[in-house]
């Protein structure tokens, strides 16, 4: 089941290894105001809803800061879902979930996912998808470039779905689809 994703360290290593590609490649660029030199400038983490096995692939989301300016460069991530306190792999398997929202459900998700999420919580998730994504700069881009199965009126459900390979390979797809929600120009999250 891919809520066991949640506990295999090698699934959270492999998103940690994706995102230091994608900071390692914006580390080779300049400053957009001055073109002065990036230094690193990481954030310290704690998210929730990880188990203690896990958690140590989270400590840390890139940054960078001009040398001469001092403007901040975070980078795109598939592990941090902007300021969300919930890694963004627990926001995109629980928004997946397609039942409403009820006691019964909540004690599921917990169970399964060992992850205790307020209603309240789900409902901000699910309405900022339903509200909020479309009208994002990236997905008035982004969905002119997609193919007619990724459209619907359930997001992040229809990405998921339209990906093909493993659960495994289809969370990683759809997180590298979405990271340039989470920093830079298309930042939304
Ligand atoms: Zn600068």
């Amino acid at each position: 089941m891919y809520h066991k994703l949640l506990i295999n360290p090698s699934f959270h290593a492999l998103l940690r290894a994706i995102d230091n590609d994608l900071a390692e490649i914006a580390r080779k660029e300049s400053c957009c105001d001055c073109a002065g030199a990036l230094h690193q400038a990481n954030y310290s983490r704690s998210p929730l809803g990880l188990p203690a096995s896990c958690r140590e692939y989270y400590k840390t989301r890139r940054s960078f800061c001009c040398g001469q300016c001092r403007k901040r460069f975070t980078t795109p991530s598939v592990r941090f879902f902007g300021r969300h306190r919930f890694p963004a792999p627990i926001i995109i398997l629980i928004s997946f979930l397609k039942r409403s929202i009820t006691v019964l459900t909540l004690n599921q998700v917990r169970r399964y996912f060992g992850v205790t999420v307020s209603k309240r919580t789900w409902r901000r998730w699910c309405r900022w998808w339903r509200d909020c994504f479309i009208t994002t700069k990236f997905w008035k881009q982004a969905k002119g470039l997609l193919p007619i199965k990724c459209l619907s009126d359930r997001y992040p459900r229809a990405f998921l779905l339209a990906y093909s390979g493993t659960f495994k390979d289809k969370l990683v797809a759809v997180l590298q689809f979405l990271a340039p929600l989470t920093a830079g120009t298309y930042h939304a999250v």
